[in-house]
């Protein structure tokens, strides 16, 4: 067994908590701000281990430094940013094991969102920062689409289709809203479209306070490889409407997902 919380923070930021039952230990996942944290860790009474990073951006590590003083705790996060994530204390890199508690997870390393930018691949669940979004995909700031094509399609889409996809951002209305303009025939789609609004009309004020009804997060590995336009590249539909207005876009699913990417950077 393994529970995972979800707790919301800043705007629409997720943070959250991969707790083993058997041993009562708990490791936090992209902190940006402690207080939410400290509060949810206090009411279920877990003991926190670890905090891990899945990339050096402060909405997702700017409580490090915070939470680690306080639970006196390694801070994880790729290699290759110890300069760059708050707190840092250990360096993992791909195919590299951590545990929390009787947990095992496994580390996967998805550059392109950052070039730091890693996922962590718990049994049937995998947190993956702002590279794979319900619905999307992170902006390319320190890579290519090339890389973030390898990130999607090449490692996180081989996950087992029901892999719970936990990410970043309760980004996913928008996304869809994109992501219809290019595929407004693909029947799960719409579908998906259907269920994020009734969910999403739900939301509470502030986001603080959303309730799990109105959290679209998270998806699964199924359900992105059936409407995310990042990872539809083999779609004629998504094809045609992505040269309709980008025509001299080559087949190729990389050359798709960087035209993808820069079409939903203006949409
Ligand atoms: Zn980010
Ligand atoms: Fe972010």
């Amino acid at each position: 067994g393994m529970r995972i919380e979800r707790v919301p923070t800043l705007r629409d930021n997720y943070t959250y908590l991969v707790i083993d039952p058997a041993s009562n230990e708990a490791a936090v996942i992209d902190a940006p701000e402690a207080a939410p944290v400290i509060a949810r860790i206090a009411k279920l009474g877990v003991r926190l281990t670890k905090i891990l990073s899945t990339h050096h951006h402060l909405d997702h590590c700017g409580a490090n430094p915070e939470l680690a003083a306080r639970y006196g705790v390694p801070v994880i996060g790729h290699v290759s940013d110890a300069e760059r994530i708050p707190g840092f204390t250990d360096g993992v890199d791909e195919g590299e094991q951590l545990h929390v508690g009787g947990l095992s997870a496994e580390v996967v390393f998805i550059p392109a969102h950052t070039r730091g930018h890693v996922a962590y691949v718990f049994p049937g669940a995998v947190f993956c920062g702002d590279t794979l979004f319900a619905g999307g995909c992170g902006r390319i700031f320190e890579g290519t689409p090339q890389l973030m094509h390898e990130a999607l399609n090449l490692k996180l889409a081989r996950l087992p289709d029901a892999t719970l996809v936990y990410c970043g951002h309760e980004y996913t209305e928008s996304n869809l809203r994109f992501a219809l303009t290019l595929e407004p025939r693909n029947a799960a789609l719409v579908e998906r479209v259907a269920q994020v609004k009734r969910a999403r009309a739900g939301a509470a004020a502030d986001w603080h306070d959303a309730s799990e009804a109105e959290m679209t997060v998270p998806s699964t590995i199924a359900d992105e490889r059936a409407t995310n336009p990042f990872m539809r590249a083999s779609s004629p539909e998504l094809l045609a409407s992505v040269r309709a207005l980008l025509p001299a876009t080559p087949a190729d699913p990389a050359s798709v997902l960087g035209a993808v990417r820069a079409l939903k950077d203006k949409f």
